[in-house]
Order: structure tokens, then sequence, then C-alpha cells
């Protein structure tokens, strides 16, 4: 039987998933992706945009027509009902139930042999005890690297986010069980791990800290794994994490959600840092790391956004040198502080600045290429097409790589330099070390 679970948001939903799909695969069920036919589809959900609502609604009708659904994640969390009463093919997981499906897939093969259809088993199925971290996969269906999930939900209330709401306050998993969980997968095989949370630098904030679970892990994993951080909300950055990033076996690569360069914005949407903090931060990630790749989320059109704030913003992202920029135009979310904001800025408005700061990004993006040429490279080995490997480089590039070892195989680490871009498909180039 055909299994494809379908992920839609962050990170930890994508780790989250791929425990799912294992347990799934476990029981002999086989995991397709979405393009694929499927007997049964679990959408995991994410309500940070409503364009990420649309989405899931859309992709949910689609597979409601061949097969059964479960609708899980944050969006089925804060709107059970309206998930419901997009077909007869769908069940609602909502999130505080969503470890339960770690379960499913045992049940489901015992309700198939007994007779049941797949419905009536998927409805059949209750456990009453399951935790945010029993994601645990052994096995990776939709990555080529592995995840590790360590934290869940978040103590900060910015004004905009649903993402708290759906998830509750921080919980972290304890360093112990974190600890082996990574060496199990490093003795698995897998070349990178990386760590995810919904707010990833609350991790323990009240303890030791993400600083510390890193200096764990950095003292009882090999020289030859390498760890990679999901996104970094800057007002958990200390000194102790910072200590711990210019080891060489941590990634050049840091997402920050920093989604406004105007303190006076930061301050509106209840964010708790400011731009000169954040600016030092910067410095500190580029002397831990040679010209690391650091990406951003903004957000234009947030309430109290005027041009002044805008195009100081602008400036900053054009400064800094981002590597790349991720840009949401603002869209009120139901249940927050600022869904009937009065200081709304106008749509027109909103999307014509997250237009400029996408050509922006584009331009930093190439820049960034263009300065790795001649570079060391590490790259993680993903897929072949047409004779040559494809993978991600340790600075969150996708590469082509013409020219892997012959006993190249999909996680592989392999080193390299950067040459200038591939003419046909415009990735770069890493040329291996003979
Ligand atoms: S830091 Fe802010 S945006 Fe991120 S999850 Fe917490 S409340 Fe939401």
């Amino acid at each position: 039987m055909n299994v494809c679970v379908y992920t839609l948001g962050c990170r930890l939903n994508q780790c989250e998933s791929e425990a799912i799909a294992d347990s799934f695969s476990q029981e002999g069920f086989t995991i397709v992706g979405e393009s694929e036919q499927a007997d049964l589809y679990i959408v995991n959900t994410c309500t940070v945009t409503s364009k990420a609502e649309q989405k899931a609604r859309r992709m949910i009708r689609k597979f409601a027509l061949s097969g059964v659904v479960l609708g899980t994640g944050c969006y089925a969390q804060v709107n059970e009902e309206e998930l419901k009463t997009l077909s007869d093919n769908v069940i609602v997981v909502p999130l505080e139930k969503k470890a339960h499906l770690l379960k499913l897939a045992k049940h489901l093969k015992a309700s198939l042999v007994a007779g049941f259809d797949l419905k009536s088993g998927c409805l059949s199925f209750s456990d009453g005890q399951a935790s945010v971290f029993d994601y645990d996969a052994a096995s990776f269906s939709y990555h080529s690297r592995s995840f590790l999930k360590v934290q869940d939900g978040c103590d900060n209330e910015c004004a905009y986010c649903r993402v708290h709401i759906a998830r509750g306050k921080a919980v972290s998993l304890d360093s112990a069980t974190v600890v082996q969980r990574a060496l199990a997968l490093e003795a698995a095989g897998f070349s990178e791990i990386m760590l995810t949370g919904v707010n990833l630098t609350m991790y323990d904030h009240t303890h030791k800290g993400l600083g510390g679970l890193l200096e764990e892990l950095l003292a009882e994993l090999g020289p030859d794994i390498r760890l990679r951080l999901s996104s970094l909300e800057p007002d958990h950055i200390d000194e102790r994490l910072l200590a711990t990033l210019s080891d060489p076996r941590m990634q050049p690569h840091f997402h920050i959600p920093v989604q406004s360069a105007s303190n006076k914005v930061l301050s509106r949407v209840n964010r708790h840092y400011d731009i000169e903090g954040l600016s030092s931060i910067l410095d500190r990630l580029r002397l831990a790391k040679d010209d690391p790749f650091i990406a951003a989320d903004v957000i234009t059109g947030l309430p109290g956004e005027g041009d002044e704030e805008f195009e100081e913003t602008f400036r900053y992202f054009s400064e800094q040198q981002f590597a790349q920029m991720h840009v949401f135009p603002f869209s009120p979310r139901p249940d927050t502080p600022l869904f009937k904001a009065s200081d709304r800025v106008p749509e027109s408005l909103r999307d014509s600045r997250a237009l400029r700061l996408r050509e922006l990004s584009d331009r930093l993006y190439n820049s960034y290429v263009q300065r790795q040429i001649g570079k060391e490279a590490e790259v993680i080995l993903q897929n072949r097409k047409a004779g040559s490997w494809y993978g991600l480089s340790g600075n969150y590039l996708e590469v082509k790589v013409p020219n892997a070892p012959l006993f190249a195989r999909e996680g592989l680490l392999v080193r390299g330099v950067f040459a200038p871009l591939d003419e046909g498909t415009g990735k770069p180039i890493v040329l291996c070390h003979a």
C-alpha cells in the first residue's frame, strides 16, 4: 500500500513528516512522492501565512480525489473545522495529536489484515500517550540529509505569529537523548544532521542553551559528521552559542528571521532584539566562518512600516550582503494582535516593497555565488542526472558535481573547489579533488 507524506512550512514540519514516513516504511508500506498515486496521504500543514493555508486546502482537495487524507499540523490545530469540510475523505488530526500518527502504521496494518477498509482503520485509531519528541526517524524518504528535532514551542509572542499559538510554550528534548539520537544517525551513515525546533535558540534557554547542547554534541560526534542549524531567532544567540560555530563541523549556513531592519517596526510587532544587536551577531558569524551563507526572512508591509522604515530595511539588507532573502508580504492572521491593526499598509505598497526586496535578493544571491569561485567546498550528494551528481554544499548552494568519485552514493560527503557556473543548469559547479 502506498503512503505519501506531503509537507508544507518549516524544517520542523519536514523533520516530523520524515519520522511519520519512517514509521510507515518500517511496517512495510511504500512511501511515494506527491506526483505518484497513493492510497493514504498525510498532509502536514502550516499556518504561518494565508498562502500556506490556501495551498494546504488545494492539496488536500486534490489528494482526496484519489485516496484517504489525514490533515495534520499547525493549520489543522488552529482551524480543524475548515479542513473537515473539504471532503468526506478527509480526517483531521490536530497538531496536539500529530505524534500519535507515529503509531498509526502498526494499527493500520493489523486492521487491514482484519478486513477493515483504510478509512475505518484510520478512524478507529486512538493512542493514549504521545510526546512532541517521539519523532525519531531512522531513515529519511524525502531528504538525503537527516533531521533531529530538539525543541518545540515558543515563549515569545510576536504580534503577527500564529505558530506559538498552535505549538504552545517552549520545550526542549534533554541533551542526553539528543546526543544519543545524533550518534545513532551518525552510526547509520548520515553525513549531516540538521537540528530543528520551532525556536531553536530557545533550546533550554533558562539553563545551558543551544550553545551548551552544541558543546555536548561536538564533544561526542566524530570528525566527519556535519551539523546544520535550522532558523535562528536573534534574541537568544549568545556568546556560548557563537563560540561553538567556529568548529569546522558546524556548517557555514545561518538562517535568521530578521523580518524588518527598522527598530520602530521591530518594537511595534513585539520582536525582542534591535538592529544594532543583530549587526554585531552578523559580524560574529562572519568571524566564525569564511563568508557564510546568511539567509534572512523579511516581512513587508508590517503595521507601522512607513516609507522611511522600509527604506531603512532595504538599505540594511543591501549593506549587510545577505546571501538570500525570503520575502513574505504581511498577511494578518486571525487570533493575533495585528489581525485588526489600524496602521495597516495598503496591499499594493506591501507587494511593491516585496518585489523590490526579491529583486535585491536575486542580486545578492548571484554575487554570493560568484564570490565562492575558487574556494574550497564540501558537498553532500543528493541525486544523479545525466551522468552528473548534484548536491548541497556546506554553504547551502545547490551544486553540480561532474567528477564525483566512482563510489559516490546519495548522502556521501565529497570535497572539492567551486568552479564557474554550469551554463546548462545555471548551478554552481564543484570539482572534486582527485
Ligand atoms: S519567535 Fe516569534 S515568530 Fe517565531 S515562533 Fe516565536 S512568536 Fe512566532
